[in-house]
């Protein structure tokens, strides 16, 4: 009965890997725009009706822009990069709490040149994201520091 043999316990590996946890794509391919970016659920509990996930993006990923009924509570694990909540962009490093209220457009992007890994809780049972029609897309362009942060190079 040592310690590794505890089927509670799933030591991290070196790289962000936990013991049987699988890395998964993010989404499937063509789903919806993102680039560069895994995924791994390390708890899906059904009593607690919510999942822990691990998303990392390489350098100069992104996740999908986004929103939805559903929260997020964010924590930055790995590296640092850039959000966007709503209408702000705002820069996270490793340790930063962030919090996605419902229905608010969203998308992290490993905009410092090294890997972004954060921590996601989620809801078990969630409603489908939506994403940004054209005219969003133009509104948020509009604004040039969320122009910036599309274009991976954000101004601050
Ligand atoms: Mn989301």
């Amino acid at each position: 009965m040592g310690q590794d043999n505890d089927k509670n316990i799933r030591r991290s590996q070196p790289g962000f890997n936990w013991q049987g946890v699988e890395r998964m794509p993010y989404k499937e391919e063509g789903l919806a725009p993102f680039k560069a970016i895994s995924r791994q659920i390390l708890f899906a509990d059904p009593a607690l009706q919510c999942e822990l996930r691990y998303f990392e993006m390489a350098a100069d990923g992104y996740s999908t822009l986004e929103r939805h009924e559903h929260a997020h509570a964010v924590t930055i694990l790995r590296g640092a990069g850039h959000c966007l909540i709503g209408a702000t962009v705002q820069q996270v490093k490793q340790f930063d709490l962030v919090n996605i209220p419902a229905w608010t457009w969203h998308q992290f992007r490993a905009t410092k040149g090294m890997p972004l890994g954060f921590l996601c809780m989620v809801n078990a049972q969630r409603d489908k994201p939506q994403l940004p029609s054209e005219q969003d897309l133009a509104t948020m362009r509009a604004d040039p520091h969320l122009a910036a942060f599309f274009k991976g190079t954000p101004t601050e």
